[in-house]
């Protein structure tokens, strides 16, 4: 599809393509609405097998972006950074340097933090060239222990529409991918008294959050289809397809993995098996909410309220489904546009 009709039909304001070859750096920059306030979202480093991969996470992870800061009632839009990884291990430090020149130059409009492939030093990097980053160690720091806790308050919510009630004690939980999000989700899980399957393709961290929290591990391969009563995706985005789906044997999904349906079209696919699928940036946006208390200078009490509240906008979204006879994941859309209209207006 030519250029400017993709950015009509994903409603994209601004992508940018931003090259400084003495850096190795190359990265799609996609600012997908700033209505509502600056378009906040992560930066992400990876090595995707085309440039036209890349772009399309860039403005699928950037859309996801709007919607996430809207249903969290962020006075924020969306957007996302890709920079593409070469072949040769990159000068970190004159890497995310560039990146943040690049930033600097966009002037607040968009304000990057951690994602997959980036870090805290990474954020410090880009810090010695643009104001408008977050996830600094002298700030709020890695998010992903907010993002767990906002999955968690998801998950008891799921819970309550499904079994009636909040409580996860004696429920399976099979979480895909035992990194920073899985690893702490797995932790709150484990206190509230639920039993855990875990998987990770690097068998070092599965092993890591096994140790911690006595979780039993299966491989990769099994993890989507293990018997559980909720499957937590925390790894990577697209899990969810016509392959996936038929074998799933979970009741619930929610999980913190950005984009886990690989199309649209799987949330019917999901919802015809009769699984209750939460939107994941729905689920997924204590980690954004954790940035705003650097960028808005709120107090962490109203984080911890904030993020608390994923319970009951998960709940709400699930009602609004019920009533339109449309899944979860139209009906948080469809609940974010409706915030963002209102902000327009
Ligand atoms: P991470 O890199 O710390 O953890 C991801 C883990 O998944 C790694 O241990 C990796 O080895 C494993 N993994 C990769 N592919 C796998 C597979 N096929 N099967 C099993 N394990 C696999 O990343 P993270 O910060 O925990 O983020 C996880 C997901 O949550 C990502 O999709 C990210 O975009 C999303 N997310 C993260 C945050 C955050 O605060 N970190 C916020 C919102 C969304």
């Amino acid at each position: 599809m030519p250029i400017f009709d993709t950015l009509a039909a994903t409603e994209h304001e601004q992508v940018l393509f931003c090259h400084d070859p003495a850096a190795g750096y190359r990265a799609i920059l996609a600012i997908h609405s700033t209505t509502l306030g600056p378009a906040i979202g992560g930066t992400r480093l990876w090595r995707y097998p085309t440039e036209d991969a890349a772009l399309v996470d860039a403005l699928r992870l950037s859309a996801g972006m709007t919607y996430k800061n809207a249903l969290a009632g962020l006075p924020a839009g969306g957007g996302k950074a890709v920079i593409l990884l070469g072949d040769t291990p990159p000068d970190r430090d004159q890497l995310f340097r560039a990146h943040g020149r690049f930033i600097e130059r966009l002037g607040g409009r968009f304000v990057t933090g951690e994602d997959v492939g980036t870090t805290p030093e990474d954020m410090a990097r880009i810090h010695l060239e643009t104001a408008h980053v977050k996830g600094l160690v002298q700030g709020m720091g890695d998010p992903s222990p907010w993002t767990a806790r906002g999955v968690f308050h998801a998950m008891r919510a799921a819970a309550r529409s499904r079994w009636g009630t909040d409580a996860l004690a004696g429920r399976k939980v099979a979480i895909q991918g035992s990194g920073n999000v899985g690893g702490h989700l797995a932790r709150l899980l484990t206190e509230a008294g639920a039993q855990l399957v875990i998987a990770d393709v690097d068998a070092a961290h599965a092993e890591r959050v096994a140790r911690a929290t006595g979780a039993t591990i299966v491989s990769p391969d099994a993890i989507l289809r293990t018997e559980a009563d909720v499957l937590a995706p925390c790894a990577l985005g697209g899990v969810l397809d016509d392959q996936s789906i038929p074998e799933i044997r979970a009741e619930i999904i929610v999980g913190g993995a950005n984009n886990q349906l690989l199309a649209p079209r799987h949330a019917g696919a999901l919802a015809a098996r009769g699984i209750l699928f939460i939107p994941d940036y729905v689920a997924s946006a204590g980690g954004v909410l954790s940035g705003a208390v650097d960028l808005f200078g709120w107090p962490r009490s109203e984080l911890e309220r904030k993020i608390e509240g994923i319970h009951d906008t998960v709940l709400r979204v699930l009602e609004i489904a019920k009533a339109e006879g449309m899944s979860p994941s139209d009906a948080a859309e469809r609940l974010a546009r409706r915030r963002i209209e209102e902000g327009r207006r």
